[in-house]
Parts: C-alpha cells; structure tokens; sequence
C-alpha cells in the first residue's frame, strides 16, 4: 500500500500526463488498423477536437492549483466523510471513494443530460460523427468548468487522502480514452465485463444519435448504476450510428472548433 501511495502521490501530475500520451497513442494507432472509416478526413476531424483540450488544459490547472489546497487543508485536518467512517483497511478507503466518486459522475451526466441549458454544452462531445480517442477530448470549456466544479465539490465532502483522488483520475483518464476509441469487444467480452465496468460497446450506445439510446449508459467507470437505474442499453455494431439527430450536419464534414464553441449560445435547437 506505500508503494502506490507514494508512487501516486509524488508523481501523480507527470504520471497523467505521460499515461495519457501512451494510451491516447496505442489507442490511435490501434485505430488505424482496424477501423474501417477510413472515408472521413480523420486529421481535421481530429483537429478541430485536439483544440478543445487548450481551453480544457488551461481550466484544468487553474482548477487544480485551488482543488490541491483544499484537498491537502482536508487531509491535515482529518475533515472529510471518510475520516469520518474511519475505515480500518486502506482498501476501503479506495473502494468506498471509487463507488462514491462514480455514482457523482453518474449523477453529474444524467443532469447534463436531462437539464435543457446544461444539455446545450454537453452536446458538443455527442455531436460527433464519428468516434475515435480525439472524442475524449471534445468538451466544451463550460462543461470542463462544470465537471471540475462538481469533481472538486464531491472530494470536498469525502475527503480522501490525494493519492486516493490521484490515482482515481489516472484510472478516469486511461478509461476515458479507451471508451471512445474506434474499437470494439467481441460481444460475449463485454457482455461479461459490461456486468461491472463501462466497456466502449456501452459508451458508443451513449452515443448513438436518437433518443433513448443517447440518455442511455451514463457511467464512468462502473455500470453498476446505469444497471439500478435502468438506463443501462445494448445495440449491435450495425445498428450504431454515431452523432445527434438535432444536429445532422456534422454527418459528413467535421464542424469547426470555433463554431462548436459558440454554438450553445446562439442554437436553440438543442433541447
Ligand atoms: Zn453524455
Ligand atoms: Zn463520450
């Protein structure tokens, strides 16, 4: 337990960094052989994604610099619900913040969903046509607020150690990546590993153009709520089509950063 502890929590900010390269790498690569969407221009779709990630980079740190502070005022003070249950094994400690943590993330994309001015930021990342690891980057910056204000809220209240909440967010992000890559399972695979954890079958139901199927499998890493809620929804590869049906236009052409950008305020299509 001191090994991960002190690996996460003196490396945690390069060790993110790094692992979300290598994984964005293999994943792009992996993408090249055995994706078969080879018709649509990949370099500017991917572009115009890859700039999200400016505006997300530079709300991320300004958000962290406030997030650390708190965290390290909760650990030197013992606040927090987990000092509070005080679980004796270190374990518990990381699954209970893990279930916690997920079921926020849960909680948090369902509003995005369900609350018409919140939808109208969120469906920037589902208007993409066409999925690929440049999908995990598409955010619009207020959303990224959004997200890291809910994220620092719900830590705020568990109050976990921040090798916990490190190693957390580096399993989030390898997650993140991999549930929006342009590959598959073979379907008996994720119908086994679908039972617990979020698979990219799943998150490609999540994006699927029409309704219910796009308010469908909002989880993060676990599927667990998606299954008590009974949100959680299957479709066959063939029966996927990627985007949204108030937005048809990105079907055949990437859409521009900036017109993604401004979108939300000025398109009242999105409800
Ligand atoms: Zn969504
Ligand atoms: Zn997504």
């Amino acid at each position: 337990m001191n090994t991960i502890f002190n690996f996460f929590n003196q490396n945690h900010q390069n060790i993110q960094s790094g692992i979300f390269v290598a994984v964005f790498l293999v994943c792009w690569f992996l993408e090249y052989y055995v994706s078969d969407s080879s018709f649509f221009p990949k370099k500017k779709h991917v572009l115009n994604n890859f700039l999200f990630s400016l505006s997300g980079a530079v709300i991320q740190v300004l958000v962290s610099v406030v997030f650390l502070k708190i965290i390290l005022f909760e650990n030197a003070n013992n606040i927090g619900l987990i000092p509070y249950l005080n679980f004796k094994s270190g374990y518990l400690n990381i699954l209970f913040a893990f279930i916690f943590l997920d079921f926020t993330y849960w909680l948090y994309h369902f509003l995005m969903h369900k609350i018409p001015v919140l939808w109208r930021f969120h469906s920037v990342h589902h208007s993409d046509s066409h999925l690929n690891v440049s999908t995990s980057l598409r955010e619009h910056p207020f959303e990224t607020m959004i997200r890291l204000g809910h994220y620092v809220l719900a830590v705020s209240f568990l109050g976990p150690a921040l090798w916990i909440i490190s190693l957390h967010q580096f399993i989030q992000i390898i997650s993140k990546i991999i549930i929006h890559a342009d590959l598959r399972l073979p379907e008996k695979t994720d119908r086994i590993l679908s039972f617990l954890v979020l698979t990219p079958n799943m998150h490609q139901v999540h994006h699927h153009y029409v309704r219910p199927y796009t308010d469908s499998n909002y989880g993060d890493l676990f599927s667990i709520w998606d299954r008590m809620f009974k949100t959680f929804y299957t479709l066959k590869k063939e029966e996927l089509k990627f985007g949204l049906d108030q937005y048809p236009e990105s079907v055949q052409q990437p859409e521009a950063w900036y017109k993604m950008l401004v979108r939300p305020f000025i398109n009242s299509n999105f409800k």
